[in-house]
C-alpha cells in the first residue's frame, strides 16, 4: 500500500480516513470519532469535531 499524506497534519501514513463532513483524507491522529452508517463507515475529524454544528450533525446521523 502507498503511503499517503494527511491533509490535516501532513502526517505520513499508509491509511487515511476520509472525513464525511469536510472530506478530508485524514490520519488515525487526526480522526476523532467513526460509527457505523448503512454503507461502509462515518468519520470525523477532529477539526469538524470542534464545530458544534458538524459535532451535532455526527450524533444525530445513523
Ligand atoms: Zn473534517
Amino acid at each position: 500500500m502507498a503511503i499517503q499524506t494527511c491533509q490535516r497534519c501532513g502526517a505520513q501514513t499508509a491509511k487515511l480516513y476520509e472525513c464525511d463532513y469536510c472530506q478530508k483524507k485524514v490520519c488515525e491522529n487526526c480522526l476523532k470519532s467513526s460509527k457505523r452508517k448503512k454503507v461502509g463507515k462515518r468519520y470525523i475529524c477532529k477539526s469538524c469535531w470542534s464545530d458544534l454544528e458538524k459535532r451535532k450533525a455526527y450524533k444525530s446521523e445513523n
